[in-house]
């Protein structure tokens, strides 16, 4: 693991809002620190720099890792996952409020799949952060 300097974890982590940039999980509401993802992994040749770092729950992060891609379930075609830095989160997914993600696009379901965004015990726990007004583009 690559060391990232403490002024650019900040700089990550403000920048999210200190929410998971996958699931906009809020680091209050998740059991674990949020980490810092490389989001073109190391191995693939990606920088430990801004633009290719962002703040992601444990959870996404673990189940990432160094993942690029994935076969679209519809079409059996190769896609990028979700890209916090170059997609806009709202162009792949929809936050219901039963708290299910759904996908919107070719990247959406890719994503939603590799990081295993709708397991049940995710969708429970977010349908009652939800409720409580305490999750994506609420107050936490
Ligand atoms: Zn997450």
């Amino acid at each position: 693991m690559t060391y990232i300097p403490e002024s650019l974890r900040d700089q990550v982590e403000k920048r999210a809002q200190s929410r998971c940039e996958y699931c906009h999980l809020h680091e209050n509401h998740a059991y674990f620190v949020h980490e810092i993802d490389h989001i073109y992994a190391e191995k693939h040749g990606g920088e430990t720099r801004e633009d290719n770092l962002c703040l992601a729950c444990s959870d996404c992060n673990r189940r990432k890792g160094s993942n690029l891609c994935s076969l679209d379930p519809q079409t059996g075609k190769v896609v990028t996952l979700f890209h916090p830095r170059l997609d806009k989160w709202d162009e792949h997914f929809h936050l219901e409020d039963t708290g299910m993600i759904t996908p919107l696009s070719s990247t959406g379901r890719v994503t939603e799949r590799v990081l295993g965004f709708n397991r049940l015990e995710l969708v429970i726990d977010r349908a009652r952060l939800i409720a409580l007004g305490s999750y994506k583009d609420q107050d936490s």
